[in-house]
């Protein structure tokens, strides 16, 4: 097996022009368990830990496909409370301080804990190849179970967010507290400013998805320039329309019905709590932008 070590990203892309086959390395901490099982036994790894520009963000915010999960929540947990929150739920401190989105992005499962954070938020992936570039917004980069919109010749180079304009969630059902797949997931992002919601749901269908008919149901419920507690009725129905965007199936980690009650609970806590933020911001006078 080949082991190609780029040291820019314009190396890195010519490698991969060259050697479509070539599989890419970030954190390796899919890969690696994928060749020690024999999974796959590629050709050649293309090693991009030493690329600089995948391992920097900058305000915008652009961050990195190779920025780890550690570095997610230490540097970013203010601007991007979201995807912080499902950072530091991903595996075990070892993996948060080599795994990256990137990778979850190459991976591509649908049990990938950042991938309802990033449809929620608006994410749009940059992807590059020696033909240039490509803005991919994260609703068309899940293609199907761990297939996504990358063409051979591709890296992910980026992730572009907004920093969050108003109160994040997520939340993540496992058979334990840490080191845990998802059994379902879901997150949420309110836009004040644009009277929007953002909810997406992962490990609950063939590729992570928004809950479209949700967020225009609180888009029309909620009050964003005068908020007032939220009616329990209007939580029920969230959770409700959340559940069924859904199309779980039974596997060993949950069943279907479970996962469509567990993503219903978590929708209504959710809103509950981010609610709540903006309450609680409003109360205080402070303004709604996290940023
Ligand atoms: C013990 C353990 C616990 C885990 N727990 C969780 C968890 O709780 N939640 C969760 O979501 N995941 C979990 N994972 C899976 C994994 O850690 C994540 O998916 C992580 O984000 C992968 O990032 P990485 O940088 O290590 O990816 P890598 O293993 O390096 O790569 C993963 C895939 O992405 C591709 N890739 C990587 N970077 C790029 C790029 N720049 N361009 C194109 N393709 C690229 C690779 O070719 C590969 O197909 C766990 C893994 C382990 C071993």
């Amino acid at each position: 097996m080949d082991f190609l070590r780029p040291e820019t990203l314009a190396e890195a892309l010519e490698l991969k022009a060259s050697r479509p086959d070539a599989v890419p390395i970030a954190g390796g901490t899919d890969v690696m368990v994928e060749l020690n099982f024999d999974h796959r036994r590629p050709g050649a790894l293309l090693d991009l830990t030493r690329v600089p520009e995948l391992r920097q963000w900058s305000d915008g915010l652009r961050i990195g496909a190779a920025v780890p999960y550690a570095r997610i929540i230490d540097e970013l947990g203010t601007a991007l409370p979201g995807l912080a929150m499902a950072a530091r739920t991903v595996g075990s401190p070892q993996i948060r301080n080599r795994g990256t989105v990137g990778g979850n992005l190459g991976a591509a499962s649908p049990a990938g804990d950042t991938h309802p954070v990033l449809l929620a938020s608006d994410a749009v992936i940059e992807v590059a190849s020696t033909r240039g570039p490509r803005m991919i917004p994260a609703t068309e980069f899940y293609l199907g179970v761990k297939r996504n919109a990358l063409e051979p010749d591709e890296l992910i180079v980026a992730v572009h967010l907004a920093p969050a304009a108003g109160p994040q969630q997520f939340a993540k059902v496992g058979t334990r507290n840490a080191m845990v797949i998802a059994v379902c997931s879901f997150a949420i992002s309110l836009f004040p400013g644009e009277n929007r919601v953002g909810a997406a749901v992962g490990s609950a269908a063939p590729t992570p998805r928004r809950a479209h008919e949700a967020e225009a149901f609180l888009a029309a419920e909620l009050d964003f320039a005068t908020p007032k507690p939220l009616l329990d009725s209007v939580k029920r129905e969230f959770g409700e329309l959340v559940s069924r965007a859904a199309s779980p199936i039974d596997d060993v980690r949950g069943s279907a019905a479970y996962r469509e009650h567990a993503l219903a609970v978590m929708a209504r806590r959710t809103l509950g709590w981010a609610w709540q933020e903006l309450l609680s911001r409003k109360n205080r006078g402070g303004e709604q932008s996290c940023a």
